[in-house]
């Protein structure tokens, strides 16, 4: 599957969180409900005309600071131009061109991406005279937008979507593809470093696909692994809004092209709300994922330290804990093969199938011992269980009422399927059909 990032840049007020919210519109209204997870509104998946692409705006990462504001817009422009697909540049009719315009328009000049240049707040026809000096800008033709009334939002998305293909094949690698995600500082790239040992490490550019990731291959015995994206792990800056920014892009972009997620969390610092966003990221797109516990050379330790910390955090994880957690040091390597193997582990899982007579008879027994029950005592019956892909697994249920099945029989149908089938680390899909 291929996927597109869009990013939006401008300086701060031209509108850019209208038009975020404007073009995620609806679809992020009934994204689903996590639990102790915030959902972030700096980046969500949009669609236009069957095309889907992932958003991010710039403008939930800008500093509070006044002094180093302008040199982190110019910084992010550039992340941004580097990293995504691309770039949605907001201008205000408002206020007109200002000089801070120019210096964005410049960063973003330099480079062969697709820029897409959006003069907004022209509410009505009569503004639209406005568009004129922004060709100074040198971006080519400026599209003019009102993303409060949501004046010309479609001929927008329509350029931006344009090139992107509805259903690209993209060439399948049947080598493991596995992400190394988590917060700045986690220990990503020193975790990396301990796997691919100087012998190991060839960096190599994966021919046919455009956008030129740059993935490491892990030899790992006699068998070819790819860390992707491992260039990006770090990128430097002083300001900490753009490393975020930057990171949150990486984090997206490297969910999407891996077959495993491997997350890491500090255990210096236990799981926080960051974390668990990065682990939401992952399993929202389907991803197998792991959690290693990294740092744990830090931490002083009894018999029972790992057991506790590990229960401590499946308490936090709540819905999550399907997910395995190992517990490693990037700085002795303890474990750090063991990630790798875990992660096959996890791969294997996603992959399985589980034959229809034995899902019926096993989970049968259980919808038999606890049947449905819709509210208005209406009799659900479900008939039928089989499952229909893999990768992610999805399980369907051929039922009288599909409808009338709440999402804590779901949830418990779920708990079933992982108790019976294990399925560690994958997140597993249920689709409820008239028989
Ligand atoms: P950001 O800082 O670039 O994310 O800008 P915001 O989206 O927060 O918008 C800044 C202000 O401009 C808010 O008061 C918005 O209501 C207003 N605004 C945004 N888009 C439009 C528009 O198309 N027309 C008008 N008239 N106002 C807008
Ligand atoms: P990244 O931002 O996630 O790539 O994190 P880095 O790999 O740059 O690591 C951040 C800091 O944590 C560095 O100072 C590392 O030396 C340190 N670090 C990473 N892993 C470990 C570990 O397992 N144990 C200890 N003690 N320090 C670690």
């Amino acid at each position: 599957m291929s996927h597109w990032l869009v990013a939006l840049v401008g300086r701060p007020n031209v509108g850019k969180s209208t038009l975020f919210n404007r073009i995620v519109g609806r679809r992020d209204a009934i994204v689903h409900d996590v639990p102790g997870v915030t959902r972030d509104r700096n980046y969500a998946e949009a669609e236009w005309a069957g095309k889907s692409f992932s958003l991010v705006d710039t403008g939930g990462y800008v500093p509070e600071s006044e002094d180093v504001m302008e040199a982190a817009i110019r910084e992010q422009a550039q992340i941004a131009i580097d990293e995504a697909d691309v770039v949605l540049f907001v201008v205000d009719a408002q206020t007109g061109l200002l000089p801070s315009d120019s210096e964005i328009a410049n960063i973003l000049r330099k480079k062969q991406k697709k820029v897409v240049l959006v003069v907004n707040k022209i509410d009505g026809e009569k503004k639209e005279s406005e568009l004129g000096e922004f060709y100074k800008l040198g971006l080519g033709e400026p599209y003019s937008a009102s993303a409060l009334v949501g004046r010309k939002t479609g001929d927008l998305l329509d350029a931006v979507t344009k090139d992107f293909a509805v259903n690209a094949d993209e060439k399948i690698d049947p080598r493991l593809k596995l992400a190394v995600i988590g917060k700045p500082n986690v220990g990503k790239s020193l975790f990396v470093n301990a796997l691919l040992q100087e012998d190991r490490h060839i960096v190599t550019n994966i021919p046919g696909t455009t956008r030129d990731p740059i993935d490491a291959i892990l030899k790992y015995y006699g068998e070819e692994i790819l860390l992707v994206d491992t260039a990006g792990l770090r990128r430097k800056s002083k300001v900490k809004e753009s490393i975020e920014f930057y990171s949150a892009i990486r984090t997206l972009k490297s969910i999407e092209r891996c077959d495993v997620a491997v997350i890491l969390i500090d255990a210096t610092q236990g799981l926080d709300h960051q974390d668990l966003r990065i682990i939401d990221n992952a399993t929202e797109r389907n991803r197998a994922v792991l959690i290693a516990v990294n740092k744990w050379d830090l931490v002083e330790k009894d018999d029972n330290t790992a057991r506790a910390f590990e229960k401590a955090l499946k308490e936090k994880l709540r819905i999550y804990d399907f997910i395995p957690i190992i517990f490693i040091s990037a700085l002795t390597k303890q474990r750090v093969y063991k990630v790798i193997e875990l992660a096959k582990q996890v791969d294997a899982e996603q992959n399985k199938r589980i034959s229809t007579s034995k899902l019926n008879d096993i989970l049968g027994a259980d919808i038999k011992t606890f049947p449905p029950r819709s509210k208005s005592g209406k009799e659900i019956k479900i008939k039928y269980i089989t499952q229909v892909k893999s990768k992610p697994p999805v399980f369907a249920f051929f039922c009288n009422e599909p409808k009338l099945i709440d999402d804590n029989y779901q949830r418990y149908l779920q708990n079933k399927i992982c108790e019976h089938f294990t399925f560690e680390g994958v997140p597993i899909l249920l689709s409820f059909k008239q028989k």
